[in-house]
């Protein structure tokens, strides 16, 4: 895969490191166990996958390379290029303007831009509705646009659905740019309904079975189908595409339960007229740092650190997969950490910032899992193992522990 030229800080002399000896044992990426780092009080267990993604690492190498070929010029972000504060913050320290909010308020008007004015489209790609308006101004928008590849792909694979005249079903966060992005994407390939989980899945299948009144429907997804949508006639030929950090069982569960639905309807015998089999449009890197998840939830562990954007999708699913097992602690840095007695946290039920006591126990050793999502840079990772080393006494040093473990390996 392309390596890309980001900068150094970015990377880290810890958990890059790590990485590079987990590569070299394992280059066609079969082993999911995680690096196991024993410094004696702690132990902690580092996940095989998570980190920058080939998606951000594009986008962070054509965000600074848009800051170098343009001094003097003013240079705007449509959005959070990812969802990490850290990498948005850097940006922005060096002089780089946000246009809207990641739900799509503007910040910045966009009528206020002006023809010179340089643009960068962020990893999720944006809505052709922008992509127009920008182009009407005279941005030249495809010059720094960063929209990672494999969100193309789905776009590209809406298209093939639409073009054998499937009704495409999104399963993504309605309010997230990616999502927003794919829908104004697939609306040209053809009819087009966005459904964010399970739940909304089930209210849909009733509705294909005559057990939900239009009225239900019509409210229930109001704004997340194509104009004229017509749901009497457009929900018997599907095909289900998916934003591409969604939780993998849940897309799966998703298909499944439509697949059924429509044999429910139609019988065993015409449901290849009317449900095209396609696998989900997950990214490579939302399958390998899942499956790292699992990997690392085989450890008997007392709790999860997982380190992210609070706003990051992928983020949000590796903590709640970790969630599932065991005490855990989704955090942005290290400075969420406050003592070993009390930490601030994301807490996935109330999607509030909350503070929790007595996090962790006396228990000696301590066995902690530690792994992050696709936009969260290894250098965050590395302090926060830094502070969690530094809480214990009489830890073993981190190089003599790195050593042990590259020649273990
Ligand atoms: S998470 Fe996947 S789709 Fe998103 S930027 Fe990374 S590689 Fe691309």
């Amino acid at each position: 895969m392309k390596s890309f030229n980001i900068p150094e800080f970015y990377r880290s002399p810890i958990i890059s490191r790590i990485k590079m000896i987990r590569k070299i044992k394992d280059p066609k990426k079969q082993d999911f166990s995680p690096t196991v780092l024993d410094f004696g009080p702690v132990v902690i267990y580092i996940a095989r996958h998570f980190g920058f993604c080939f998606g951000v690492e594009n986008a962070v190498e054509i965000s600074f390379r848009a800051l170098e070929e343009n001094p003097g010029k003013r240079i705007f972000l449509l959005s959070q290029m990812i969802h990490n504060p850290e990498v948005n913050n850097d940006l922005v320290s060096r002089g780089v303007q946000f246009l809207m909010e990641p739900n799509g308020k503007e910040i910045y008007p966009l009528e206020k831009l002006e023809k010179d004015d340089i643009v960068i489209i962020p990893a999720f790609g944006t809505t052709l509705e922008i992509e127009n308006r920008l182009s009407e101004l005279g941005i030249k928008s495809q010059q720094y646009n960063t929209t990672c590849p494999f969100v193309e792909r789905v776009w590209n694979k809406s298209g093939q659905l639409g073009a054998k005249d499937y009704t495409i079903v999104v399963h993504g966060k309605p309010s997230h740019e990616e999502t927003k992005a794919t829908f104004s994407h697939a609306k040209q390939y053809g009819t087009v309904i966005v459904l964010k989980d399970m739940e909304e899945a089930k209210l849909l299948g009733e509705y294909m079975l005559g057990q939900l009144d239009r009225e239900k429907f019509d409210e229930l997804f109001k704004g997340r189908t194509s104009e004229n949508f017509n749901p009497e006639k457009q929900l018997d030929r599907i095909g289900v595409i998916n934003q591409t950090t969604m939780l993998a069982s849940e897309t799966q569960a998703i298909s499944d339960y439509l697949k059924k639905i429509l044999k429910e309807k139609f019988g065993e015998n015409e449901i290849k007229n009317h449900f095209a089999d396609t696998r989900d449009t997950l990214c490579y890197a939302t399958n390998e740092n899942q499956e790292a998840t699992f990997g690392l939830l085989k450890i008997p562990a007392d709790l999860a650190l997982v380190v992210g954007g609070y706003n990051s999708s992928n983020t949000t699913h590796i903590a709640e997969l970790c969630a599932q097992k065991l005490p855990t602690y989704f955090i942005k840095d290290e400075s969420e950490i406050i003592s070993a007695s009390t930490t601030r946290h994301f807490d996935l039920e109330t999607e509030k910032i909350v503070e929790t006591s007595n996090w962790m126990s006396t228990k000696k050793p301590m066995h902690i899992i530690l792994t992050s999502g696709a936009s969260c840079p290894d250098s965050v990772v590395d302090r926060v193992l830094y502070k969690i080393v530094g809480m214990f006494e009489n830890c073993l040093d981190v190089e003599n522990v790195i050593r042990a473990e590259e020649k273990r390996q």
